[in-house]
């Protein structure tokens, strides 16, 4: 994995998530953006990015995270999309298990587009809704243990907090791959 700095001198790091229509991204990525959750089928973004600072284990980030718009039912990604991904969130919903089982498809094209070069993660959102529940908890966690990935539950709605907290960790694994990658990375700045 190569790191790059920003402007401001911030590592930039990017991040995407990616899963069918309607599991909760959008929602998801509000949270980041300090916005309220909507009820809406619809919360088009009005940008394909957003940005934001994070400042994890001392390491200064620029983090963008990108939304899809509304292109899950092509199931096909632009390449601008993949391109430079770091790590990748694959989101289902609990209430409905085809976004479950339709993950297999939306990694291989993160195989396809990034290798095994990314940090992944499987989330399964709307936690609120248990009583509709389609997708255990067991499955899920042996699914991305399987996938090496890093399983996650929230809820957009309710649990606000505990996405924030699972990015983080996310951000923890990559920062953990870079020094096994770059000893250096993090004790000095990349100078070019
Ligand atoms: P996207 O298509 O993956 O971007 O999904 P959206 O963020 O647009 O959400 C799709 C629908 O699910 C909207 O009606 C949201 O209000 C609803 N939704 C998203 N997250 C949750 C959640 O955690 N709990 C509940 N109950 N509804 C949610
Ligand atoms: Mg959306």
């Amino acid at each position: 994995m190569d790191v790059e700095l920003d402007d401001n001198g911030n590592y930039k790091l990017k991040i995407i998530l990616i899963g069918n229509a309607g599991v909760g991204k959008t929602n998801l990525i509000n949270i980041i953006q300090d916005k309220e959750f909507s009820e809406n089928e619809a919360a088009t973004p009005s940008c394909s990015f957003f940005m934001k600072e994070m400042t994890i284990d001392k390491v200064n980030f620029n983090v963008y995270l990108w939304d899809t718009i509304g292109q899950e039912k092509l199931k096909a990604q632009t390449k601008i999309f993949f391109k430079n991904s770091k790590i990748v969130i694959l989101v289902y919903s609990i209430t409905v298990k085809q976004t479950f089982t339709e993950l297999e498809g939306w990694l291989k094209q993160v195989k396809d587009s990034l290798g095994d070069n990314v940090v992944l993660g499987v989330l399964g959102n709307k936690k609120d809704l248990f009583m509709q529940e389609e997708v255990s908890e067991e499955e899920a966690q042996e699914y991305a243990k399987s996938i090496g990935a890093e399983w996650g539950l929230t809820s957009a709605k309710t649990e606000r907090q505990s996405f924030v907290t699972y990015l983080e960790n996310l951000i923890k694994i990559y920062i953990q791959c870079q020094k096994q990658v770059k000893i250096k990375y993090i004790l000095e700045p990349i100078n070019i």
